[in-house]
């Protein structure tokens, strides 16, 4: 199979790529880079079935060839990210899902786009199931990635109602691992860093708010099952295991061996949702796919890379 995937080059693109190199099948990675990196493709040069072309995709897609799918992961996706991007933001979402749709349309490939657990917004169903249709508040800072994700969603299903493109939408939930941008501002980069440093971690609020972290394995694992499989309409990916934010710094000072505790910020600016928990009943029905790694496993995959992420930019001994 020859398969695209819009940013490529990102945190989760990348392992994607690892991914479909793996079980054979050719992949061009395209990115225009403003938050994804070549570092994270750089092990990838010089393979003969990779290939990188550097674009924006909110301007017309031209590959030469045919494809057998396409996965549209390009977008900022951390809150610090697309609060600086609002525009870039809202146009990836929009115009960049309606060129990658025109493209699967145009080969007969088949489409999955990566959406997001923010479609639900702060939710006031708990946990969120697919059939949930949230609370996001449109104008508020996180509007420009919870809609523009939610337009992706509906022009998908328009593409595929009107079109017959056999498409594909994934809910991703929090996750991390290898990859992550240092500086993306997210929680789990925040965190690590600081405490590997000896600071204190920076819990925003007072900590009570909710998340649910997967590893990043495991969500390639779901997002490779979905896209082979029939399933048109969202399905989460995610794991159900919630913790506070605050047990969850606990859990990164312990396994690093941090004693400097953690600092309360102020959380007004964020409008962040106070719980999140994925109901993967969907996925563990029709995929047969539930996660395999805890946070703490995964934790322990994450951190060493971080450390050596650090050691090599010279920013820790
Ligand atoms: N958060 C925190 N300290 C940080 C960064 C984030 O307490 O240094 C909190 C944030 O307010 C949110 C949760 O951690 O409640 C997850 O934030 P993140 O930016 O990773 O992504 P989100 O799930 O909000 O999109």
């Amino acid at each position: 199979m020859r398969i695209l995937i819009t940013g490529g080059a990102g945190f989760l693109g990348s392992h994607l790529c690892d991914r479909f190199l793996a079980d054979g099948h050719d992949v061009i990675a395209m990115d225009n880079l403003i938050t994804g990196s070549t570092a994270n493709i750089a092990h990838l040069a010089g393979h003969d079935r990779f290939r990188f072309i550097k674009h924006d995709v909110t301007d017309y897609i031209y590959v030469e060839g045919a494809l057998d799918a396409i996965l549209h992961f390009a977008s900022p996706a951390s809150p610090v990210d697309y609060l600086e991007l609002p525009i870039q933001t809202l146009k990836v979402g929009a115009l960049g899902t309606h060129k990658a749709l025109g493209l699967a349309r145009a080969t007969g490939a088949r489409f999955l786009l990566a959406s997001t657990s923010e479609v639900y917004g702060d939710p006031q169903i708990h946990p969120q199931s697919e059939s949930y249709y949230g609370h996001v508040n449109p104008i508020g800072p996180r509007g420009v990635y919870d809609e523009a994700k939610r337009f992706a969603e509906a022009m998908t299903m328009a593409y595929h109602r009107s079109h017959g493109v056999a498409t594909r939408i994934v809910r991703i939930f929090n996750t991390y691992g290898p990859r992550m941008r240092l500086r993306d501002g997210r929680v789990v980069p925040n965190f690590i860093q600081q405490a590997l440093r000896g600071e204190p971690l920076t819990v925003y609020g007072d900590g009570a708010q909710t998340r649910s972290f997967q590893y990043v394995d495991d969500l390639v694992e779901g997002i490779t099952r979905l896209l082979w499989s029939d399933e048109v309409e969202p399905v989460n990916i995610g794991n159900p295991t919630e913790s506070t934010v605050l047990g969850f710094a606990e859990t990164i000072n312990a396994l690093t061996g941090n004693t400097a505790g953690v600092i309360f910020r102020d959380l007004r600016t964020r409008d962040d949702p106070q719980v999140r928990q994925p109901d993967i009943d969907k996925a563990r029905r029709i995929l047969g796919w539930q996660p395999q790694i805890d946070l703490v496993a995964g934790l322990r995959r994450t951190i060493p890379w971080f450390r050596d992420e650090l050691r090599h930019r010279g920013e820790l001994a």
